[in-house]
């Protein structure tokens, strides 16, 4: 096993709902750090910026809209596998097929608004932490 560090994004429709805590419990009770965490509403351009692997997508204008739609909450998870662990514990895309007891399953309306984001790969992670965050910001 080896210690990474992931992007999060708890997305608008869950921070609506008010279920960041119970999330931040999932992410602790699995063994994952919070190292750095903020709150913000996303421009449409950071939307598009953040999703740009997804631009010939026929979701992506519905994409973009959802993620400006209300704020984020945007986390570095750290811990041994954290990648995979975070897309454990996120459960499939799509909410009608993830898994009981994972996020998405308790907390996702749609395959749209899906109640979170995660890195999927060492590159992606890496890439996606450093758009959110500068060095002196990770603990
Ligand atoms: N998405 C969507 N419709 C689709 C597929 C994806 O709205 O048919 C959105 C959904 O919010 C998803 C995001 O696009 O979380 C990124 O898609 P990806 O396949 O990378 O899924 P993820 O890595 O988030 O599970």
């Amino acid at each position: 096993m080896s210690k990474e560090r992931t992007l999060s994004i708890i997305k608008p429709d869950a921070v609506a709902k008010n279920v960041i805590g119970q999330i931040y419990q999932r992410f602790e009770d699995s063994g994952l750090k919070i190292v750095a965490a903020k709150m913000k509403q996303l421009s449409q351009a950071e939307a598009e910026g953040f999703y740009a692997v997804h631009s010939e997508r026929p979701f992506f204008g519905d994409l973009v809209s959802f993620m400006t739609s209300g704020p984020v909450m945007i986390q570095v998870l750290e811990g041994d596998d954290a990648i995979t662990k975070n897309r454990d514990i996120m459960g499939a895309t799509n909410p009608k097929e993830a898994a009981a007891g994972t996020i998405r399953a308790d907390f996702a309306e749609s395959i749209d608004a899906n109640a979170v984001h995660g890195s999927d790969a060492p590159e992606t992670a890496a890439q996606e932490i450093a758009y959110f965050f500068s060095s002196i910001e990770l603990n």
